[in-house]
């Protein structure tokens, strides 16, 4: 092992999670500073936006993964990794149980990690509302698992649809593809699913050809409620023009194998309940808590009236305790639970923490030459300490005049399929509405430049280039 045991003069600073925002507080954090531990049932970063792309073979997944231990072997000082899922942090006893939920386990597969500082940035689990039948029958669509199951069933619909002597009603439900939650992860799904049935399934499988469909169903009056107006009816044009079915104010109530039932609200205010036959059901209603999160609110009572996630201050510490931190979709700042507040979120960690490391060291070199200062034999080496003592004082001062977290938004951005993208940018014109093919090349160069490695930006290239020029592989595997 060339890994160095912990240092006993270094606080201990563990970090739960691979995702937007521990991964961004990785990137920043002065590792030589603590003994820093990561945990996480994931041994990569995933880039989420690209995900949908997935689930239909636009891009493989593994262009979009990026290996935890590429970023980590990059650091100054050694960071331990361990592959497990934190199933329960003790706030009082400041340690994290931790347990291998990969097929390979060791003798020894839970143990308990001890903490000075804790980040926890373990992100959010898929709603389903306590719905019934959502997690047997449905599909999610937040990690790379998920996005291959989406990949294989899609393929399964279509050559089941198309056995021999099928029935028309059976095939109708086999290639009805239905999305439940019309917020940027239903919609963007809808629209690749779309491409990929436009450009390759019906040239492919021509038998499928009047029969495959798409239905998003939203139970609000409109999809995507984070964009403007404008960008709202954009995209619901765009859906009609792709053929797309957007049934909004329709709230699914229960999931059966083959149907979903939903409760619709018709323009005179009646409510109608109906059952929907589909073939994929693809599920993105937003996020919910982890159990992990859960029981450390019921740990702190300043916790207690939180409901959608850990309550933090303005400096990211989770309210109710002093070395506990937590970052993105499990924290609750009165931000949108997005990549780009996590990340930025992590950012701030950060330089928060290589501050405070700074200051540490800071108060160590005064408390040093105040002592100097006792033992000084005569009056002008007295004041030559002072001097020290002085500027010493000022640097500290400076080092700890760091502003709480402030949140630039840079404007959200979604594909929504035939090579259309809708972005609200805020940093262009005030507010700076805009849809269409540019905004999609906007889209793709966006992306490219985000948080990614040069070796993740070839390979997506490498994909787009192939989809074009190949189309996309419809083997179910
Ligand atoms: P995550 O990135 O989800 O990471 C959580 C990490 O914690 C993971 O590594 C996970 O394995 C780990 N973990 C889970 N449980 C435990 C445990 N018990 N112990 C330890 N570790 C644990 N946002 C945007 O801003 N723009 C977009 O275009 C965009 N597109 C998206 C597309 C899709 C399909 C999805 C699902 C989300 C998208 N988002 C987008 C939202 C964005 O992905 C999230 O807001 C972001 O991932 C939150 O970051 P996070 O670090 O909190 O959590
Ligand atoms: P969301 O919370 O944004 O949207 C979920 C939608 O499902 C809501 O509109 C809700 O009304 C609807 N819904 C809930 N229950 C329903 C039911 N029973 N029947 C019908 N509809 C129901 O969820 P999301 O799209 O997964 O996004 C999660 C987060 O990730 C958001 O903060 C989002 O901004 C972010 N994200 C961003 C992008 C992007 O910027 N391109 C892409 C994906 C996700």
């Amino acid at each position: 092992d060339d890994q160095p045991d912990p240092d006993p003069s270094k606080k201990t600073l563990v970090i739960l999670g691979t995702g937007w925002g521990a991964v961004s507080l990785l990137k920043k954090l002065d590792t030589e500073n603590y003994n820093v531990i990561v945990v996480s049932p994931r041994n990569y970063f995933l880039f989420t936006p690209l995900l949908p792309s997935c689930t239909t073979g636009t891009i493989e997944h593994r262009s979009i993964m990026e290996p935890i231990r590429n970023f980590l072997r990059h650091k100054k000082a050694a960071v331990k990794f361990y592959e497990a899922e934190a199933t329960k942090i003790d706030y009082e006893k400041k340690v994290v149980y931790i347990n291998d939920e990969s097929e390979i386990k060791g003798e020894i597969s839970s143990t308990e990690v001890p903490f000075d500082m804790l980040v926890v940035g373990v992100g959010a689990e898929n709603a389903t509302f306590g719905i019934p039948g959502v997690r047997e029958h449905g599909l999610f669509l937040k990690e790379v698992g998920d996005a291959q199951a989406i990949r294989k069933r899609i393929m399964d619909c279509c050559e089941t649809a198309t056995f021999k002597d099928q029935k028309p009603d059976e095939i109708k439900r086999l290639l009805h593809m239905v999305v439940v939650g019309g917020g940027p992860t239903g919609v963007e799904f809808a629209g690749e699913l779309q491409d990929f049935f436009n450009s390759d399934l019906k040239k492919w499988i021509p038998d499928i050809k009047d029969n495959f469909h798409v239905t998003l169903v939203e139970a609000l009056p409109n999809v995507l409620p984070m964009f403007s107006k404008q960008l709202i009816d954009y995209t619901e044009k765009t859906f009609k023009e792709e053929t797309i079915t957007i049934r909004t104010k329709t709230m699914v109530k229960n999931v059966t194998d083959k149907y979903i039932e939903a409760e619709s609200t018709g323009p005179d205010g009646k409510k109608q309940l109906e059952r929907i036959p589909y073939g994929l059901l693809v599920w993105a209603t937003g996020n919910a808590l982890r159990p992990v999160v859960k029981d450390l609110m019921s740990q702190i009572p300043a916790q207690k009236d939180s409901r959608r996630g850990l309550a933090v201050n303005e400096y990211l510490v989770v309210k109710g305790t002093e070395n506990i931190w937590a970052v993105g979709d499990c924290a609750v700042a009165n931000y949108a639970p997005t990549a780009q507040v996590a990340s930025q979120e992590g950012n701030f960690l950060a330089r928060l923490f290589n501050q405070m490391a700074k200051t540490e060291e800071i108060d160590q070199e005064l408390k040093k030459l105040s002592e100097a200062q006792e033992k000084a034999p005569n009056k002008e080496s007295r004041d030559k300490v002072f001097n020290e003592i002085k500027e010493l004082q000022k640097r500290l001062r400076r080092v700890k005049r760091m502003g709480p977290f402030e949140y630039s938004h840079q404007g959200s951005l979604a594909y929504i399929g035939s090579e259309k993208a809708v972005a609200d940018i805020s940093w262009l014109t005030g507010n700076f509405a805009t849809g269409g093919t540019l905004t999609y090349f906007f889209w793709r160069s966006a992306y490219l430049s985000m948080c990614f490695s040069t070796r993740n930006r070839i390979l997506v290239v490498m994909d787009w280039i192939k989809a074009k020029m190949f189309g996309r592989d419809v083997s179910r595997e």
